[in-house]
């Protein structure tokens, strides 16, 4: 039984190396910038990890879109316990929005066979539609669920805990689902040894449009709808009062009275 893990590289924001913005299209400048696996695919490999410890009957697969780079994030998955990795890329695929990353992974996710759960991440925190996993589930015709945070398999199917408005929701679904993780709803297992000495030799399935064969004008720029239209970062101010109280005065009514001011 398989379970598919997919997985974006995101640019690392605890870096020093700032990310800038092309002022042609608007989108991000990528390259020298390190990069790391989006933290809630990681929570999301975690739950594919912690079932096949349960079950050895399970293998788990992952899969990410992206420019060669990229294989760094697989490489990760592998050393934490994954079993295979791929990588599609090719220069049809580039500057794709949603709509044609979801088409790409679900034409890569009918290659496979026996399988039983597709997780992802719930947003990754650069593009941060949350709409690649939706997308996935919608073409492939099966059940989502978004912002889980905790997933066991029971007979035919899937119990799902999902954060919904500070509240717990348990859920049934149908083998075959997709699941998008919150982040931060588990700890991810570091890389073991072996799976580190297991990488240094390792390579990737590499697909490309040569496989897939999707018509050129649903992928990259040409089958991608969305325009950004205008970036730019918030202008931050600061302004400082210094307030002394006296004797007898109550600090958090005025507190409330600048809050009050402030929201208008
Ligand atoms: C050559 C090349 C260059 C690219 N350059 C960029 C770029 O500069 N900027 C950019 O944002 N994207 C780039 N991509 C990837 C792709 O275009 C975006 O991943 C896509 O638009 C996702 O949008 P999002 O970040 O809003 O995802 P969301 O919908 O917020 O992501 C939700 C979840 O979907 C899954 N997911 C999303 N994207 C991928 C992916 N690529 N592979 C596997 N799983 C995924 C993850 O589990 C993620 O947590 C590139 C792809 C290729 C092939």
């Amino acid at each position: 039984m398989k379970i598919l893990v997919l997985i974006k590289q995101i640019p690392d924001l605890e870096s020093k190396v700032r990310v800038s913005i092309d002022k042609k299209n608007f989108s991000m400048k990528r390259q020298g910038v390190p990069s790391v696996m989006n933290p809630a695919d990681k929570n999301a490999l975690e739950e594919a990890l912690s079932l096949k410890d349960k079950n050895p009957d399970i293998t788990v697969h992952l899969i990410t879109m992206g420019p060669k780079q990229a294989i760094a994030v697989l490489k990760e998955g592998i050393s934490m316990g994954a079993d295979t990795g791929l990588l599609l890329t090719d220069i049809a695929f580039a500057g794709s929005d949603t709509l044609a990353t979801s088409l790409i992974l679900s034409k890569t996710v009918l290659r496979f066979d026996d399988i039983k759960l597709i997780l992802c991440g719930k947003q990754a925190l650069d593009g941060d539609t949350g709409q690649v996993g939706p997308g996935v589930a919608c073409r492939l015709n099966i059940p989502q669920v978004l912002g889980a945070t905790n997933i066991d398999l029971k007979d035919k199917s899937c119990v799902v805990k999902r954060e919904f408005r500070n509240h717990v929701e348990q859920l049934t679904t149908v083998l075959p689902s997709l699941i998008a993780f919150n982040a931060h709803c588990n700890i991810p297992r570091l890389p073991s040894l072996r799976g580190i000495y297991k990488t240094q030799e390792w390579e990737p399935t590499i697909i490309t449009n040569n496989e897939l064969k999707i018509s050129l004008e649903k992928l990259g720029i040409e089958g991608s709808p969305t325009r950004v239209v205008k970036t730019f970062e918030p202008k931050l101010t600061k302004t400082t009062e210094t307030i002394k109280f006296t004797e007898g005065s109550i600090p958090m009514d005025h507190i409330m009275k600048t809050i009050d001011e402030v929201n208008g």
